[in-house]
């Protein structure tokens, strides 16, 4: 974190007026790491699935989030001292004094209060736990406005413009819909620094599919990748996702398919397998809307931390909208080919209805063509009156009809990544230490896809004939889209080292040498061999070094200057 916060990738957010929980600042760093890995997120999410990305708004009306169940079921349970009036979260607070996994009810936390005699940090007794709301509440508009909240979750702007998305899809299942933004948790007690923030950053896919079919065409791509996966009965298994498949551990092969392609997204981001695994949610721990639910999970100084959750949602999320705004979120799944059906249908008779039943006949005909099967006799409510109609006045008989298809509610599968948490997870993976011509040296080995800054222009000498031409080439490198740092400061030793610390892969130097041949060299961060290319190979080679885990010495003879 000193490093991070020195060489400007994460700040504490307020910081000059005491800084607040829960909050950060990206610096220029961070911030540009953090792009990179939203980009390739949409590369692997967005581009290379069937799907698209929309952008709605950070705060909800309240209606979304009483049909979402968050007004009454987005909770964490909180304990309160009697005596200092803290706040913390219970399940946190008792991992923390008792090194216990409590189930997060009131009534476990309870009994743990009870049985251990747990007291808060300044010996005071709590009070009842209570379940508290983890979302934002605010207004909108003047006075008393309406109750609107800030979006726990992505996911509900992808839920509630339904109908216009798979109008856009031409009704075609599957189609996957991603939306990357802030989402905002007003988390109890937050003391695990970055990974516990109050605004956060998350990139979700809402992937609707027919239910009957949780399959996916390109599941062949992953499934010979290994894994290891924690089930909810914490037996570890460490196999293909073809087997995991076969062997029931993950429910179906589209959860599996994404829990494969989740690993590879990371993994090309960065992070260590070995340090990466799935969990499955346990029963009593999976979100109220989840069916089946796996976390990728990085190791970290805080231990493993949830950084992704991906969940077969079912139709939860468009049945309790349909049936909370009143619109039809189903999809018409029309057949191959028409299908014959025999069904009963009930004919009514208005000559026999007319004279009997008067004005009412012909509501008293609506209501007997909409029946499937009657009896000896119906009993209707028309205008409010009861009324019994006997089988004198219908027919019922056997018809046989054409359907073409039919309605169905998508269920959904939600791969749900958490930026912030990953991009810390990556910088935690990369950074390393190792020794260099005798001394100790701090390296971030980022991908070299994933540096915010790629190269440093570097020339050797402050006088000005090196620094025309580097600043020259800079501009060069800047025109063809490399993220690229000038830097003229300090001897060219402690200049390598700032961009070894920051995880820049490759320095380019103006030395003597290119004063007289227009040659420079490369220097690799992560092995300090240089090679020396001419001029106008300097931009392909750097894209496709930049592209690629290539060995610097397929493109130059290695050579070693000195203060590498
Ligand atoms: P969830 O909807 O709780 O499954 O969250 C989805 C992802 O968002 C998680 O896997 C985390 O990576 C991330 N996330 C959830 N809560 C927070 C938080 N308070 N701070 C940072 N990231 C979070």
């Amino acid at each position: 974190m000193e490093m991070l916060v020195r060489r400007g990738y994460l700040w504490q957010s307020f910081e000059i007026y005491g800084g607040m929980a829960g909050f950060i600042d990206y610096g220029p760093l961070g911030n540009g790491l953090r792009r990179n890995l939203e980009d390739l997120w949409r590369d692997f999410f967005v581009i290379n699935e069937r799907a698209v990305e929309i952008d709605t708004p950070t705060i909800g009306i309240e209606e979304v989030f009483i049909a979402s169940g968050h007004a009454t079921s987005f909770t964490d349970v909180a304990i309160e001292c009697n005596s200092c009036g803290r706040i913390f979260r219970a399940d946190h607070f008792i991992k923390e004094k008792l090194d216990i996994e409590v189930d997060p009810t009131i009534e476990a936390v309870k009994e743990v209060i009870r049985e251990y005699e747990l007291r808060c940090e300044c010996e005071g007794e709590f009070k009842d736990p209570e379940h508290i709301n983890l979302m934002f509440e605010t207004k909108i508009g003047p006075g008393k406005g309406k109750k609107g909240y800030l979006r726990p979750e992505t996911a509900q702007g992808i839920f509630i413009p339904f109908k216009r998305l798979s109008d856009y899809f031409r009704d075609k299942l599957p189609f996957g819909v991603t939306q990357i933004g802030r989402a905002y948790r007003n988390e109890i007690s937050p003391r695990q620094g970055v990974i516990r923030l109050r605004e956060f950053n998350q990139a979700e896919l809402e992937y609707f599919v027919d239910p009957r079919n949780k399959t996916h065409p390109n599941f062949d791509d992953v499934a010979d990748d290994f894994i290891t996966l924690v089930d909810k009965f914490d037996r570890e298994h460490r196999v293909t996702l073809r087997e995991a498949v076969e062997k029931g551990i993950i429910a179906h092969q589209l959860l599996a398919y994404f829990v494969g392609k989740t690993r590879r997204f990371l993994l090309k981001a960065g992070l260590q397998d070995d340090k990466l695994r799935f969990r499955q949610h346990k029963d009593d721990e999976r979100a109220h809307y989840a069916v089946d639910c796996w976390d990728a999970e990085a190791l970290t100084s805080y231990g493993w931390v949830e950084i992704v959750g991906i969940a077969d949602r079912s139709d939860y999320d468009l049945s309790r909208h349909t049936q909370f705004s009143g619109e039809d979120l189903s999809v018409f799944i029309p057949y191959k080919e028409p299908i014959k059906v025999k069904k009963r249908k009930v004919i009514p008779s208005m000559e026999k209805l007319g004279p009997v039943f008067k004005d009412k006949a012909k509501k008293i005909a609506e209501m007997l063509e909409k029946l499937e099967d009657a009896g000896d006799y119906v009993e209707l409510e028309v205008d409010g009156e009861k009324v019994k109609v006997s089988s004198e006045y219908y027919e019922v008989k056997e018809v046989e009809e054409e359907v073409h298809g039919e309605k169905i509610i998508p269920h959904v599968i939600e791969p749900s990544f958490g930026l912030d948490r990953i991009t810390y997870s990556i910088l935690e993976h990369a950074y390393d230490k190792d020794v260099v011509d005798g001394e100790e040296r701090r390296v971030l080995r980022l991908k070299r896809w994933m540096a915010p800054v790629q190269v440093a222009v570097l020339p050797l000498l402050s006088r000005e004939e090196f620094e025309k031409v580097a600043l020259e080439i800079t501009d060069e490198l800047k025109k063809a889209g490399i993220f690229t740092e000038y830097d003229d400061s300090g001897s060219i030793g402690r200049r390598y080292r700032r961009y070894d610390e920051i995880g820049t892969p490759f320095c380019v130097t103006i030395d003597h040498q290119t004063l007289e041949d227009g040659s420079v060299t490369i220097r690799d961060r992560d092995t300090t061999k240089q090679i020396r290319v001419k001029r106008e190979d300097l931009i392909p080679t750097l894209k496709e070094l930049l592209n690629s885990e290539k060995d610097i010495e397929e493109f130059g003879e290695i050579f070693r200057a000195n203060s590498s």
